[in-house]
């Protein structure tokens, strides 16, 4: 059975995607350094889909991209095709050789068991060192540094990064610590040096070096303030219901009416990313008015009071030019990442721009 166009969607909530705007906030990302700027695109693209979104990438001009693991490594590479330079934050795991090497991904080594992986099964295939300075969650300790680095640069590695454990707070100490530990480390090397994801980029030209790793920032979220909203999720409206003062709404009568009251139930929930614990304080909307939501989040339904409004349109929106994955976020007392990359598979994801 197929379904035919008009069937197609009706009850399932769009995820609108612009890639526009993320091509948008790349260049506004790439336009506050002097150095180059890769993007990072691990986890689906934040959730909004590898592929589409490293192609939008690529063509604003970004010719290096970062995954977490090898196997999204492959499919960064089948989407870009050949050219752009794919590197790896696992490094190179046991198992990961064949896909490395077929997929041309270059592996960022993380200790000296990798090392060693690495130079034994693929010594002349390109790899970069990730350098720990504090995080302490992934990466070569100095002492290590002390012990590999003849060994290491011996086979001509392309990149050395590290990685800021508090760059979205611009006073705190670790910033500068970290910089002076990766200077410290690095100073001597005649490699290409990336310390900065989106945070970092905002902290100065000192922390910038030769590449920046902008991924939140790229898809809308904090802490980079001018970025532009880069998703909006309409949610389609299944039900209109009255009713009376007193009656309750949903799981546990969570929510009771104080006067007579119109309810729309639309369809999406906690299993498409929409965290219940954030219910209480959200509203959705219709253009630029909002509408609270009321009773709890369920799996696949929310419940709106739309007693406000005057028609009731085939959708409202969750996620707009008002109420953002930041906002989101603060309800849910979670960060834009979480929210960003918890939005559910279940949507129909439409790409705009680009
Ligand atoms: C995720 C990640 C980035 C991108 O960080 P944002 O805060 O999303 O800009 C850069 N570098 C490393 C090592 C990462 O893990």
């Amino acid at each position: 059975y197929r379904r035919t166009n008009q069937e197609t969607g009706m009850s399932t909530a769009s995820l609108r995607i612009d890639l526009q705007a993320l091509a948008a906030n790349w260049q506004a990302l790439n336009s506050i350094g002097t150095c180059e700027t890769a993007a990072v695109v691990k986890a689906d693209g934040y959730g909004l889909g590898a592929a589409q979104v490293a192609t939008a990438l690529a063509k604003a001009g970004a010719r290096k991209f970062f995954v977490a693991v090898a196997e999204e490594g492959l499919s960064v590479r089948s989407a870009l095709g050949p050219d752009p330079e794919i590197f790896v934050f696992s490094g190179h795991m046991v198992g990961d050789t064949a896909l490395l090497q077929q997929a041309n991904l270059t592996p960022l080594i993380n200790s000296a068991q990798q090392l060693q992986r690495h130079l034994q099964a693929l010594p002349s295939h390109g790899f970069g060192l990730q350098l720990d300075t504090g995080m302490n969650r992934l990466g070569i300790e100095p002492s290590d540094w002390q012990d590999l680095r003849e060994q290491a640069l011996a086979y001509d590695p392309v990149l050395v990064i590290s990685h800021l454990a508090c760059a979205d707070t611009p006073d705190h100490p670790m910033n500068a610590a970290q910089l002076a530990c990766f200077c410290e480390m690095t100073d001597d090397l005649q490699i290409p040096r990336s310390l900065s994801a989106t945070g970092g980029i905002l902290l100065g030209p000192e922390y910038h070096f030769d590449l920046t790793r902008p991924g939140i920032g790229l898809y809308g979220g904090a802490p980079f303030c001018a970025a532009r909203p880069v998703v909006s999720l309409a949610l389609p409206v299944i039900q209109i219901r009255d009713v009376a003062a007193g009656e309750t709404v949903g799981y546990g009568n969570a929510w009771c009416a104080a006067r007579a009251s119109r309810i729309a139930t639309v369809s999406a929930g906690y299993a498409d990313g929409l965290i219940r614990a954030m219910g209480p304080k959200v509203s959705l909307y219709h253009a630029t008015t909002a509408y609270p939501l009321v009773g709890r989040i369920s799996m696949d339904l929310i419940t709106v009071d739309v007693t406000e409004l005057a028609q009731v349109p085939e959708t409202l929106d969750m996620l707009n030019n008002y109420q953002t994955i930041e906002t989101l976020a603060d309800a849910a007392e979670t960060i834009g990442y979480e929210i960003l990359t918890s939005l559910g598979a279940r949507y129909n994801r439409v790409y705009r721009g680009s």
